[in-house]
């Protein structure tokens, strides 16, 4: 199964033009949607989990018309959205059961119990079932957003922005949850954290300003750049200069000192080393130079 996403485009009544002519393939497994704030990584989000809709394009998934058939999609559909609301002070497994319910999962109370208590295993809150869910850490939230999504078996899994807020444990528990369901089902996991994207997908595209800059995978992008990223550590005075003078892609503090990386085609001299280019690089160059790859 995979989803074929052809010349998706939206404009908002305010005139944003949030989705430009957007196409991608995503295939089963982990795919990366990787894009800087108001890139229009939620509209298309929202778009494919059918509670908006664009003004032309397409999506299929397999033979299923996604923008077209708001009712099946909802049946093979998991979302963790942005933000998933308020808490009620209710235990995991009562609201799970709950929401189960609402969307019709289970033939009856005992076969509910059961995939609850099976979903909430899978996700690694069964300890904490009975515990209330507003007084959850933010990742164990993120993990109980995932077994709520996966309430009902989805064949497509969206989740926007899930890492946002976690620390690194939580985060790597949640890396780990997702790329175990990511071998079944197609997940799409919209992001702004390259290493997000890095530690989990096998495939990715890079959004600005509603249009494509980039599809493949995290080594395919990291490849592209191959011979063109240098590297040198200086000081801040310098790094002003340098910043009038070069095309500084990224600039890190490493030990208090900044590390600026440039793009040249050619060797630029003056101390610079060439450097394997990281995903980093590529995000941060395709987004600086957006109009000229566009
Ligand atoms: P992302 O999820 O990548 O941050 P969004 O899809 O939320 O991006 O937003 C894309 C662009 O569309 C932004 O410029 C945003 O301000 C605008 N936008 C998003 N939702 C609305 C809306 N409901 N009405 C008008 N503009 C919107």
């Amino acid at each position: 199964m995979q989803l074929v996403i052809k010349n998706l485009s939206k404009t908002y009544p305010g005139g944003v033009r949030a989705l430009d002519n957007v196409s991608m393939t995503i295939p089963t497994g982990m795919f990366g949607l990787l894009g800087p704030n108001g890139a229009g990584k939620s509209t298309l989000m929202r778009t494919l989990a059918t509670l908006q809709t664009a003004d032309s394009g397409s999506a299929m998934l397999g033979t299923l018309d996604v923008l077209n058939n708001k009712r099946e999609v909802r049946e093979l559909l998991g979302y963790l959205p942005q933000e998933f609301g308020v808490y009620p002070r209710t235990s995991a497994t009562v609201l799970l059961t709950h929401l189960a319910t609402l969307k019709g999962v289970g033939r009856n109370s005992v076969e509910r119990r059961e995939i609850v208590a099976g979903l909430l295993e899978r996700v690694n809150l069964y300890n904490v079932r009975s515990k209330s869910v507003a007084n959850y850490s933010g990742g164990m939230r993120q993990r109980f957003g995932i077994a709520q999504a996966l309430l009902g078996d989805p064949k497509l899994l969206i989740v926007d922005e899930p890492t946002a807020g976690l620390d690194p444990g939580e985060r790597n528990r949640f890396y780990n949850l997702l790329s175990e369901v990511g071998e079944s089902v197609v997940v799409i996991l919209s992001t702004h954290i390259v290493e997000d994207v890095k530690e989990l997908c096998t495939n990715m595209s890079i959004i600005n300003n509603g249009r494509v800059l980039f599809a493949g995978s995290p080594s395919q992008a990291e490849v592209s750049l191959e011979g063109r990223i240098w590297a040198k550590s200086m000081s801040k005075e310098e790094l002003r200069k340098c910043q009038s003078e070069m095309d500084v892609i990224s600039n890190k503090l490493i030990e208090g000192r900044p590390v600026v990386h440039v793009y040249s085609e050619t060797n630029p001299g003056n101390g610079f080393a060439a450097v394997a280019p990281n995903l980093e690089d590529v995000f941060f160059s395709q987004i600086k130079h957006c109009s000229r790859v566009a």
